[in-house]
């Protein structure tokens, strides 16, 4: 059984996700730290982020390797463990960019197909439901404002030690909903079938059970 959960930056897809992953007992696989694990490598690498085949080149030559362990999922590229890096400002301005490319998104949609080939997994990203698995047995469009999107995220890198402006980040989750969702290759739609979940002011333990749920009644 596939859970493919959509939506845009900061609606809490990874935390929701992982934590259904873990209530369903099955694989969680985290798309977005796959197009930045990409994003990360091209800036070291100095690629163009604007050459979409430079890009996918890049992308089979160093595919990203994720491992879930008790600790949350290590992002692994070329042997170093890039958790940390992926998630800072340099890859988060770049990475809507990179994504846009259609041979990039060729290039990860098979990786990703290849990955959920077997067994059951909870996934998270912009086209799940959409454009990579979009016979999906539970699809969600998981939403909340851009308001309380920005305010998860300025407490999450606040409480993470790093010094951050609620409004800079606030224009940064409204760039990338709009650089996502009016992209010409897979912009962020709500899939076909697709349940639409605002969590605005719900609790994700709420949000999680809803979606475990839903997935128990498809899987009984
Ligand atoms: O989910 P996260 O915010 O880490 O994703 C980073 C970026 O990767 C998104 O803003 C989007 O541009 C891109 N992305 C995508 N398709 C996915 C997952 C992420 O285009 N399936």
């Amino acid at each position: 059984m596939i859970v493919a959960i959509d939506g845009p930056a900061g609606a809490g897809k990874s935390t929701v996700a992982r934590a259904v992953a873990d209530a369903l007992g099955v694989g969680y696989l985290d798309t977005g730290a796959m197009y930045r694990a990409l994003t990360l490598v091209a800036l070291r690498d100095g690629v163009p982020i604007d050459d979409g085949a430079a890009l996918a080149e890049l992308a089979r030559a160093h595919p990203v390797s994720l491992e879930n362990g008790p600790g949350g999922v290590r992002v692994m590229m070329r042997g170093d463990d890039v958790t940390m890096a992926i998630r800072e400002a340099d890859v988060t301005g770049a990475v809507s960019e990179v994504a846009a490319h259609p041979e990039v998104r060729h290039e990860m949609v098979a990786r990703q197909r290849q990955i959920m080939g077997h067994g059951d997994w909870v996934c998270d990203g912009r086209d799940i439901g959409s454009v990579v698995f979009p016979e999906a047995e539970v699809k969600v469009f998981l939403t909340a404002s851009v308001d309380e999107r920005a305010r998860r995220r300025h407490a999450e890198l606040t409480g993470r030690g790093e010094r951050v402006d609620l409004r800079a980040i606030r224009d940064d989750v409204a760039r990338r909903d709009h650089a996502d969702s009016s992209r010409a290759a897979s912009p962020l739609v709500v899939a076909d079938g697709a349940v639409v979940v605002d969590t605005t002011g719900i609790g994700i333990d709420e949000v999680v059970g809803k979606i475990a749920s839903m997935a128990r009644e498809v899987a009984a």
